[in-house]
């Protein structure tokens, strides 16, 4: 009964709140819960006074990219506050943040979907909220069925001079670009923001600045980044494209420099970059690229940016590509059309299973690349434009190269979690506690021999070397305690903890250790190499002698869909190549939708520097391009 009458008065709660705001947003009269409790409301209203909710202020700890503190206020009969104390991704997760409290106090109401791209700080916010419902005893279930209201809107049609589709790196790299040639550019975006992958990228930028005394004292040149690109894809990259994208690199962060972005001095080695020549910028992760670019466009008219449109086929008018017909948000039909080219700029297919599958039968590089493998990508990221570009004729290239990474997040796929700081102080272990790979060997490698462990789940395992305080933060902005509090990491002051924690033998655990330590010390090594070829053993930079200071350190993790280097092929000047190797004129594309630049494996910092270059000039060719 009591249940009853709090659904009773949340149904006239969600009404009366859908009134106050003059129904901008109503109860799902649509699902069958809420017309029931819609009912219950009207015939027991009259009779029951009783609150749906005990008033007060109650909070509840979820996490998002990271932790996250959710403070929900209640009277007896709304929600009335939200309070959100977290340290989610600028440009991502940040804006959801801003923008869902006010949704869910306005609705009255938890049945708002996940931001497509931000699903992580979405589904944290709505899990706050609920369990801080559930604590001042109102109905979830009930909430979770009001939904907003969704009201059709009219069909568009609208020109511009340069049509983008996608706003993440290579896009927005295009749609600045053909502005500054004085072009009109409307971007199609299919999420509520932009940034794509490349939000989520490290930030790694690989560009030599040739004959600068930072290249010099590194041996770094042009053409050695030319060698390890197209050697490190196993040289099945167009050595064309491999020779613009390394040429064009530091012109590219002098572009990005000239536009306000911000680098860290100095230059870094990322995963897999083979060598010292990545630029990082100042701000954490991509997030530093669509900070610039917004920048560009708070100052500069001319980019219309159009959120929550999607894409779904280019228009052709004999022959040439002449704009996109696109969905709006609710289910309208938005046809926008170019004076002059349209940039495809929709990134990879890392989120869709179907074509995973499909084209990983052509390679067999993996034994499945089924829905049990997760993807570090975002959930928009799903071979859009590569579907489009096919049905116009357009060719694909080494469709079947695509790259995974041992180090995805169990959970989510993500790289977030990830406790490793240098490749040579941390091992692998399986859920038996011992070594299987030569973890300081190629990424495809080392994920190929994971998908042979037991449950494809592996350890990585560290100690407290390179975490003195703990409060040291990863690429995502995490530290190892925060991780160890989400229990998404472990940590223990002995190896045998350890193993008891993430459930290995620890006599296991224990050899495996005192094995690899015995490299690290140097010792009595003669004749005995490191059974898996494993080379890199200390860092001296870390101090790194073996694993034996505690506190130390546990993180699951599993092989996730990264990059997906096959797709449209395109020519020197991103114009789009068709079946017959002809150019599709009118169209160009940039960024991990285009295919045959990376060969069968791509460098770590090599991906954004593709974005830069191939953005570029996609957006100036398309800027010039004539009908
Ligand atoms: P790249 O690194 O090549 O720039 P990203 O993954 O960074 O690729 O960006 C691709 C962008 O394209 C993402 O923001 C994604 O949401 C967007 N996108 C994907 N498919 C469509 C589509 N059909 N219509 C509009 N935008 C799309």
């Amino acid at each position: 009964m009591r249940k009853n009458r709090r659904i009773a008065a949340l149904a006239m709660a969600a009404v009366l709140a859908g009134a106050m705001t003059g129904c901008q947003s109503k109860p799902a009269d649509t699902t069958t819960a809420a017309t029931e409790a819609a009912t219950e409301a009207a015939t027991e209203a009259a009779t029951e006074a009783a609150g749906t909710y005990t008033p007060g202020t109650y909070s509840a700890t979820v996490t998002g990219m990271k932790e996250m503190t959710v403070t929900v206020t209640f009277d007896a009969d709304a929600i009335t506050d939200i309070q959100l104390e977290h340290e989610e991704t600028p440009g991502i997760g940040v804006p959801v943040c801003d923008t869902m409290p006010g949704q869910i106090i306005e609705l009255q109401g938890l049945g708002i979907d996940a931001v497509s791209g931000a699903t992580l700080t979405s589904n944290a916010i709505l899990e706050g909220v609920a369990d801080c419902v559930e604590q001042a005893g109102g109905d979830v279930e009930a909430l979770k069925a009001v939904k907003p209201e969704v009201v059709k809107e009219a069909d568009e049609e609208l020109t511009a001079d340069v049509v983008v589709i996608g706003a993440g790196g290579a896009g927005m790299a295009a749609a600045v670009t053909a502005n500054q040639a004085g072009k009109s550019v409307i971007v199609i975006e299919k999420t509520a923001s932009m940034g794509g992958n490349t939000a989520l990228a490290g930030g790694a930028l690989n560009a030599v600045d040739e004959g600068s005394e930072e290249a010099l004292a590194r041996d770094d040149s042009v053409e050695f980044h030319y060698q390890q690109t197209y050697e490190g894809g196993d040289e099945q990259g167009d050595p064309e494209l491999v020779r613009k994208l390394v040429t064009e690199a530091y012109d590219g962060v002098e572009w990005l420099m000239d536009l306000g972005m911000e680098f860290q001095p100095g230059l870094f080695t990322v995963t897999g970059g083979m060598w010292e020549r990545a630029h990082k910028p100042v701000e954490p992760e991509g997030s530093g690229f669509f900070k610039t670019y917004q920048a560009y466009m708070d100052e500069h008219d001319g980019i219309t940016m159009k959120y929550e449109t999607t894409a779904k086929h280019l228009i052709m008018e004999d022959g040439v590509v002449t704009g996109v017909e696109c969905e709006g948000k609710t289910g309208n039909k938005v046809t926008v059309t170019a004076n002059n080219g349209v940039v495809l700029a929709t990134g990879g297919f890392g989120r869709n299973v179907e074509m995973r599958e499909k084209y990983n039968e052509e390679t067999k590089l993996w034994p499945t690349l089924d829905e049990s493998i997760p993807s570090t990508n975002t959930t928009a990221i799903t071979g859009d434009g590569i579907i489009m570009a096919e049905e116009v004729g357009a060719q694909l290239v080494q469709m079947g190269n695509i790259q995974l990474l041992p180090l995805g997040d169990p959970e989510t796929g993500s790289l977030s979690g990830n406790i490793e700081h240098a490749v040579e102080s941390r091992i692998f272990v399986n859920k038996e506690g011992n070594r299987f790979v030569n973890e300081g060997g190629r990424r495809d490698e080392m994920t190929l021999a994971l998908f042979e462990q037991p449950d494809t789940l592996m350890y990585i395992i560290m100690d407290s070397d390179g975490y003195p305080t703990g409060d040291e933060v990863n690429n995502f902005n995490e530290t190892i305690n925060d991780l160890v509090a989400a229990g998404r990491a472990y940590k223990a002051d002995t190896l045998e903890e350890l193993a008891e924690q993430i459930g290995v033998p620890a006599e296991n655990l224990v050899a495996t250790v005192e094995e690899y330590n015995r490299h690290c010390l140097g010792g009595d090594l003669e004749g005995q190499p490191d059974e898996f070829g494993r080379t890199l053993f200390t860092d001296t930079a870390q101090e790194n002698d073996g694993i034996n200071d505690a506190p130390y350190y546990a993180a699951a993790r599993v092989p996730t869909v990264h990059h997906t280097m096959g797709g449209v092929k395109i020519n020197v000047n991103t114009e789009v190549i068709d079946t017959e190797g002809n150019v599709i004129p009118g169209l160009y594309a940039a960024g991990e939708v285009t295919g045959g630049i990376h060969g069968s494996n791509r460098l770590g910092g090599n991906a954004l520097t593709d974005t830069v270059v191939f953005g570029r000039t996609a957006g100036e060719n398309a800027a010039a391009f004539e009908r």
